[in-house]
């Protein structure tokens, strides 16, 4: 990881918003997203977040179609190049006159979902959600006995990967309700939601290929919020021997910013210390430098807003760096069979829980599998999700000597089910 002059604590923007010391859009940040303008059925472009602004890149004279594939596809050199662009651009005071006509205020704009992926994999990177989840199940042996040799993953479907802001239909499925013997058909009644970060795929491989682990991070265009909206009266029925399936397929909602590694970069942490008795991993998952930063200190919030009130309630906040495996160790395995990645393909961490009841990620721990319900407002509680009900991520990394980067929202709202 390089830190450069686009990190520098004193750079400014012209763009006057973008020093705000609240602002997710620093000009030290400079995610990458798609937009278009409000209300329009224009084709989205390229842009980057600046402040409270959209800036096509257009003004940098790299338009990229109407996902961001092909720059995912560029690599990591023409990532960072567009980057010391964008940076000198937006921080010459003597360029505002000629640059100010690219700018958009966010809202005026749509923001669309940034990568179109043609695979979507989600992963169980985090040691504390997956003893808090297993312990409900399995209260003698919470994590199953790969848990400490490999990332465990599934694949999910990238065909309901949505933009933030759309709206999440509640899914009919099979589910054995409460006091029942056998399934019904019928709308889910514990719909929950995962705190997670997608890893966007950069280039990619071709089938037969791998990447070790000392190139993983190469293959990572940045990272976006991730929710991964679950039915987990669904999933306790279908899950065994093969994993989730349309418990979780209905849905996905990313962030619209890809906050790239090079913008992460002040941010990174030690991977995960491992337990006294916990094997060591092996040798295709271990290097060096992933052991002294291949985390990645990024806070992560889950708000909500109950359908009966207009106030936002904290459900809990944790720092992605306690999670057990790294994103290079994901793109090692992912990988470490041959299985090609392609540009674009969303990697999910899993459930990011930290170690305290307050830092879980999803609400089938924070009401522990709904036997208590959460005080959200006043005379309101929650054991999971009710239609009308608005779910929204947020992301912020803070380090001394740096200046804060945020990832924006991914957001959400329950309707009830499909009438039929
Ligand atoms: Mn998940």
């Amino acid at each position: 990881m390089m830190l450069d002059h686009t990190h520098d604590l004193a750079l400014k923007s012209w763009v006057g918003s973008a020093n705000n010391p609240t602002t997710d859009f620093p000009i030290q940040n400079l995610p990458f997203g798609v937009y278009r303008l409000r209300g329009s059925h224009d084709v989205y472009r390229g842009c980057v977040a600046i402040g409270d602004k959209v800036f096509d890149l257009a003004g940098v004279d790299a338009e990229t179609g109407p996902t961001l594939n092909a720059l995912a596809a560029a690599g990591r050199g023409t990532w960072r190049d567009l980057r010391r662009q964008l940076s000198a651009a937006l921080s010459d005071d003597n360029k505002a006159g000629a640059l100010s006509k690219f700018l958009t205020p966010m809202t005026h704009v749509e923001l669309g979902l940034p990568v179109m992926p043609r695979d979507y994999s989600d992963f169980f990177t985090s040691y504390y959600h997956a003893y808090n989840s297993g312990r409900m199940f399995r209260p003698n042996a919470p994590l199953t006995p790969n848990f400490k040799w490999l990332p465990i993953a599934y694949h999910g479907r990238a065909s309901s990967i949505v933009a933030s802001g759309t709206n999440i239909r509640r899914p009919r499925g099979q589910r054995v309700l409460p006091g029942d013997e056998a399934p019904t058909f019928g709308p889910s009644i514990w719909l929950d939601y995962e705190v997670e970060l997608g890893l966007v795929v950069g280039p990619g491989t071709d089938l037969g290929a791998t990447i070790p682990i000392e190139n993983a991070e190469d293959h990572i265009f940045g990272v976006t919020l991730l929710n991964d909206w679950s039915a987990r009266d669904i999933q306790g029925w279908e899950y065994q021997p093969l994993g989730p399936f349309l418990s979780k397929s209905f849905a996905t909602t990313l962030s619209p910013w890809i906050v790239t590694l090079d913008a992460l970069a002040p941010f990174r942490a030690p991977s995960f210390e491992r337990f006294e008795g916990d094997p060591p991993a092996l040798a295709h998952l271990t290097s060096a430098q992933n052991e002294v930063q291949g985390q990645i200190d990024i806070n992560l919030e889950a708000w909500i807003t109950p359908f009966n009130l207009h106030t936002p309630h904290k459900l809990s906040a944790a720092s992605y760096a306690s999670s057990y495996w790294t994103p290079a160790q994901m793109v090692a395995h992912h990988t470490s069979n041959g299985c090609p990645l392609n540009p674009g393909d969303i990697l999910g961490t899993g459930t990011i829980s930290g170690p305290e009841l307050g830092e879980a990620g999803s609400l089938l721990e924070l009401s522990q599998a709904g036997t208590t319900p959460l005080i959200v407002g006043t005379r309101t509680t929650r054991t999971f999700l009710e239609d009308g009900d608005t779910l929204t991520l947020k992301g912020r990394c803070t380090a001394a000597g740096h200046t804060p980067i945020g990832f924006g929202e991914a957001t959400g709202k329950i309707l009830p089910p499909q009438k039929i």
